[in-house]
């Protein structure tokens, strides 16, 4: 069984239609967020599929502010196409826990 790792939420990003659930087994380690810094993604204004990444400020250090465990809720993702700066995507996830 794999854990969920930064690769598998960039693809969940990328491919996933909208509404779609997914299941993973419960990592080991608990990642304090689901946050992750670049998908990539087709641009309307460069016209071909360009890394898009997260660009919002972090403050000092990422995921330092927010020591607390995953939980039930939302997570809200804004990636900035880096060619442009134009185009953006952004994602609500909503993320349920349970013990597996
Ligand atoms: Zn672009």
């Amino acid at each position: 069984m794999t854990m969920i790792s930064d690769k598998d939420i960039k693809n969940f990003l990328e491919t996933a239609p909208i509404y779609t659930w997914i299941e993973f087994p419960k990592p080991a380690i608990n990642r304090h967020s689901l946050s992750i810094g670049a998908i990539d993604a087709f641009c309307e204004t460069c016209g071909h599929v360009r890394p898009f990444h997260d660009m919002r400020s972090r403050g000092s250090g990422a995921g330092l502010p927010s020591p607390k465990p995953l939980s039930n809720g939302t997570s809200y993702f804004e990636f900035t196409c880096v060619t442009c700066r134009k185009e953006r995507r952004e994602f609500l996830v909503e993320q349920i826990f349970d013990e597996k």
